[in-house]
């Protein structure tokens, strides 16, 4: 199957986990790996994040799996507004992943600050800190959300090449 010219899958008759399922497999021809940090999040955006694991969400089925190490990550889900005692930890776990490395920011905190947005202790998003790649607005958003955020995500990586 050949990607669409923004590299997902096209929808066809398939939904958006489907599509994931099938656009990871045709850009990275393996798993990919989600390095999850929390930037100062009142954990509504990672209680969703957990519910992907669930047995109805089950989004390992899709190829999909959460690593410990920033150093086995394709994509960093980050969530919360970034506070500043994280900015320097958020700034090493992305350096410490290798390319190509996708960034999404989760949720209204991590895209603009939400309702903290000019508070003292932290930034108006993680976009002042990181490269932002795909957001994925919501308070905090669905796990259906965030399923068509990663596919947006991983269909802006190169096509897989067995020959490279
Ligand atoms: S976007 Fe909403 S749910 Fe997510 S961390 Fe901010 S306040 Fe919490």
């Amino acid at each position: 199957m050949t990607g669409g010219s923004n590299g997902m899958i096209p929808a066809g008759d398939l939904d958006a986990a489907q599509r994931l399922r099938r656009t990871i497999q045709h850009t990275l021809g393996r798993s990919l790996h989600i390095r999850h940090l929390d930037a100062g999040s009142c954990n509504g955006c990672d209680s969703e994040i957990a519910a992907l694991l669930n047995p109805y969400h089950d989004i390992q089925r899709l190829g999909i799996d959460f690593v410990a190490s920033p150093r086995h990550a394709d994509l960093l889900l980050v969530t919360g507004t970034m506070t500043r005692n994280l900015e320097q930890a958020a700034k090493r776990t992305y350096e410490a992943m290798p390319e190509p490395r996708l960034v999404v920011a989760t949720g209204a905190c991590a895209i603009s600050g939400g309702v903290f947005a000019g508070a003292y202790a932290g930034r108006d998003g993680i976009g002042e800190v990181l490269p932002v790649d795909v957001r994925i607005p919501g308070c905090p958003p669905r796990p259906e959300a965030l399923i068509h955020g990663l596919l947006v995500a991983v269909g802006r990586l190169a096509p897989f090449d067995p020959a490279a």
